[in-house]
């Protein structure tokens, strides 16, 4: 007779990023709610209050438990001052190689917890190259998590390896990426920066090595469903020939209002005053308006969205990250817009907000956590991508799942500039076509439908709801094999 299976353990390491912690909470949640699977989250000290009061472990009766250990942040070590542990400080400044030398560290501490925990797999962060030899030393299978569709995987993959934006002579030209199923053009000014620029850099050859680990991974992990881009799934595995389990929305594994409230940092606004005010709304008659976690921009770029709201005449609510000093907003314009509109300064409640019916548009930067979740409450969208793989996600959105209308942002930059300025009339004009243009029907039945299609993946049965089962499967496979090899 073979040995008999333990409990499975599933180790989640994120990047220290927003983006890429609000996600891996709710993988875990979803490996944890499992029979006989426990999770546990790797952080840092000053990133685990984002996890720690999210799960109130012990508080809740029926949530699963999730363990979080916090790792020292090598902060000192890698000649950054202290208290700088997640990318939303350092982005885009001279920083940003010190938090990444930093994070390099950590692989010391993986290795000895490794070592002592002996986990049966290891989710861990794409920005954690490292990650896949340590685990395949102790025989764990690593699974790689970017945090971004297989759309987007399948874009960067073409580019990487076809290189399509080196056959236009100038950064306006558009080129085609090369097989891909839909015709899918961009410009060399909407590629990271690391790409337009031939020259070698500390980043490019890390990017380098993102690629190279995923290679050697036991497979990827997607927080999307494979009706929603089966093409690109299909092509990921077939064609680039990874092993990938689609296991989302993600965000759907948070059902109550409290969990929903407490996703990411603590937001600027009770939950329960922003439902009252939108419960005032008619159906569909809200744009959303929020760029996610780390983006941000000059202070006349919020100058001109704060115009062009005002002049579009639709109700808004609009979160405003680092608009703290007032001089972008115009003379009087909270004044005029008391009944219309609601900027939140700092964090919203953002799935409670775009799960509500008043709710007709969004206006997102396409992170792909933000695109995700307005897919999943059914939303429209206004595309409006700075940075990461946003302009792939807006692609998707606008030319494939026809959803979404683009405002025309034309550069990839980390860091806001007047060069990425877009004007008030580029925002109206994209505002009316989403809230009342010739195809706002059609676009919003799309978008419904695709609403239904993603809260069926996840349902018990559901196409992402097995693919977990078979990878909880596969890795309990594995677990017996090394447990009989043992006895
Ligand atoms: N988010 C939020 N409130 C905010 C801003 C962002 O809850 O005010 C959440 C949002 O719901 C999403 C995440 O932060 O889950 C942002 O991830 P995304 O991939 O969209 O963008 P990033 O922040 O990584 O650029």
């Amino acid at each position: 007779m073979g040995a008999k299976p333990k409990e499975l353990h599933v180790v989640l390491f994120p990047f220290m990023a927003h983006g890429h912690m609000i996600p891996t909470l709710d993988i875990a949640r979803l490996f944890a709610a499992r029979d006989g699977v426990m999770a546990t989250i790797i952080t840092t000290p000053l990133n685990v209050a984002t996890f720690t009061k999210a799960i109130g472990n012990g508080k809740k009766i029926e949530a699963p438990v999730i363990n979080i250990e916090a790792f020292r942040f090598p902060a000192k070590e890698a000649g950054l001052p202290q208290g700088l542990e997640n990318l939303e400080q350092v982005l885009g400044s001279e920083l940003m190689n010190g938090f990444f030398k930093a994070t390099e560290m950590l692989s010391e501490q993986l290795d000895h917890y490794l070592e002592k925990v002996r986990p049966n797999c290891l989710v861990a962060d794409m920005f954690f190259p490292w990650a896949t030899d340590l685990a395949s030393k102790f025989n764990i299978p690593r699974l790689v998590f970017h945090g971004i569709s297989s759309f987007s995987l399948c874009a960067q993959e073409v580019i990487r390896l076809h290189e399509p934006f080196k056959n236009v002579s100038s950064d306006e030209e558009t080129f085609v990426l090369p097989y891909l199923p839909h015709e899918i053009q961009l410009t060399r000014l909407q590629i990271s920066e690391e790409l337009r620029n031939s020259e070698d850099s500390d980043y490019k050859r890390r990017t380098i090595s993102f690629k190279e680990s995923e290679l050697k991974s036991y497979g990827v992990i997607v927080n999307s469903f494979y009706e929603l881009e089966p093409d690109y799934a299909d092509l990921f595995r077939k064609e680039f020939g990874r092993r990938l389990w689609n296991i989302g929305p993600v965000s759907l594994s948070n059902r109550s209002i409290e969990d929903k409230a407490q996703r990411g940092k603590q937001a600027s606004i009770d939950e329960h005053e922003c439902l009252k005010w939108l419960n005032s709304k008619k159906p569909d008659s809200v744009i959303y308006i929020c760029f996610g976690s780390t983006a941000s921009f000059i202070a006349a770029q919020l100058h001109e969205i704060a115009m062009a709201v005002e002049a579009s005449g639709q109700q808004f609510i609009w979160v405003v990250r680092n608009g703290k000093n007032e001089e972008w907003l115009p003379t009087g314009f909270e004044q005029r817009m008391k009944e219309k509109g609601m900027i939140i300064r700092g964090w919203a409640p953002q799935v409670i907000i775009l799960e509500h019916e008043a709710i007709g548009a969004f206006v997102t930067h396409c992170g792909w956590n933000s695109t995700l979740e307005g897919i999943s409450a059914g939303v429209p969208m206004v595309t409006w991508p700075i940075f990461a793989e946003q302009f792939y996600n807006e692609k998707l959105v606008t030319q494939i799942l026809k959803t979404g209308v683009p405002v025309g942002a034309k550069k990839w930059s980390r860091t806001p500039s007047i060069e990425c300025l877009v004007k008030k009339d580029a925002i109206v004009k994209a505002l009316t076509e989403i809230m009342a243009g010739k195809e706002t029907d059609e676009r919003r039945n799309r978008a419904k439908n695709l609403k239904e299609m993603a809260r069926k993946a996840v349902e018990q049965g559901g196409s992402s709801y097995m693919d977990l089962s078979e990878l909880i499967n596969e890795i309990r496979g594995y677990q017996l094999l090394q447990l009989n090899e043992e006895v």
